[in-house]
């Protein structure tokens, strides 16, 4: 906007308001002008990107940070608290984190008591008025079977136990990424059901690719023994059984005892399992000694890291590869 118009304005005006006196006009357009040159420059695009007027959205774990990034794109800030590979059921936050999570706009967590070492902090957020999401309030939640595996002495792991390990599932999260519109829209005003529809898109390819991927392995050799009970959603999806666990719980801070190793000895046996799946969390030398008692073979998996590129697609598509692999290796 230009002194000129903003002068033939002001003329035109002083028809109506003859109270400005005429002497004034050229000083007034010149104030006017460049408050308008401010103003312009304050929203002009080629200025860089204020980061921090974005909304904070501050995000427990790896796996659902991946997915929060990608559902919310450029709209908000995204912070994922837990290091990439950590055993989500112990760890625990800095003072830093905590501030974070004080400050955030939205937490999202997983929920379930996943984050078990977290629990303090997200509480304290939590009475501090910070807005929560949590996953698995949006999904159907698996629980704890009878016989599968879980020790019945322990409330946590007795049938009917809800397991918090949605993130195996790609359906799961693309529940989880079909919801976070709402609560993003609720707590920073921020809209993005565009960036979240094609986030749920890619989750649904991603679930198609890995179906493929698992259908491969013949249903005789479909039987998992993980270091800990991580596989339920994934066992569930793509027809899978779970016959035990070497930690024979929903977290890695379950107990592991002789008669319980005995029977998961005899339940490896009895379903002809030659894989134990070692993850984060699990005793490296139990798991090896109960394959070593069964003939059976360890292998590595991750189930809490995302890969170098980041995105939870190319973290779940690299489980189903291990998982199918493995099994059709030791059963070919
Ligand atoms: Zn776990």
């Amino acid at each position: 906007m230009g002194i000129i118009p903003i002068y033939a304005t002001l003329v035109g005006m002083r028809l109506f308001h003859p109270f400005i006196p005429a002497r004034l006009i050229p000083l007034v357009a010149l104030l006017v002008a460049a408050v308008a040159t401010i103003m312009l420059a304050g929203c002009g695009s080629s200025s860089p990107r204020d980061t921090t007027a974005r909304p904070s959205i501050v995000v427990t774990t790896p796996m659902l940070g991946a997915v929060v990034r990608k559902a919310v794109g450029d709209t908000a800030d995204v912070r994922v608290l837990m290091l990439n590979g950590s055993d989500p059921h112990e760890w625990r936050p800095s003072a830093q984190d905590v501030a974070a999570l004080e400050n955030a706009d939205l937490i999202v967590e997983n929920g379930l008591g996943l984050e078990e070492g977290l629990a303090d902090a997200l509480a304290r957020a939590r009475e501090g008025g910070t807005p929560m999401f949590t996953a698995t309030d949006h999904v159907a939640v698996r629980t704890v079977r009878a016989g599968q595996g879980a020790d019945p002495s322990d409330p946590d792991q007795s049938p009917g136990a809800r397991d918090p390990h949605i993130w195996t599932d790609p359906t799961k999260m693309r529940d989880v990424v079909l919801a976070l519109p709402a609560a993003v829209k609720r707590s920073t005003g921020a809209d993005i059901s565009a960036t979240a529809r094609t986030a749920a898109q890619s989750l649904a390819a991603v679930d198609r690719e890995v179906s493929t991927l698992m259908a491969r392995v013949p249903s005789s050799a479909r039987g998992i023994v993980t270091g800990h009970d991580t596989l339920g959603y994934f066992a569930d999806r793509y027809g899978y059984r779970l016959v035990g666990a070497i930690i024979p719980s929903l977290s890695t801070q379950g107990q592991i005892s002789a008669a319980h190793l005995a029977a998961l000895d005899r339940a490896m046996r009895a379903a002809g399992v030659r894989v134990v799946f070692d993850d984060v969390g699990t005793p490296a030398q139990v798991s090896q000694a109960v394959a070593n008692d069964t003939g059976a073979t360890v292998v590595k998996l991750n189930t809490v890291a995302v890969g170098a590129d980041g995105s939870y697609e190319s973290f779940i598509r690299e489980l189903g590869r291990r998982v199918s692999s493995a099994l059709a290796k030791a059963n070919g």
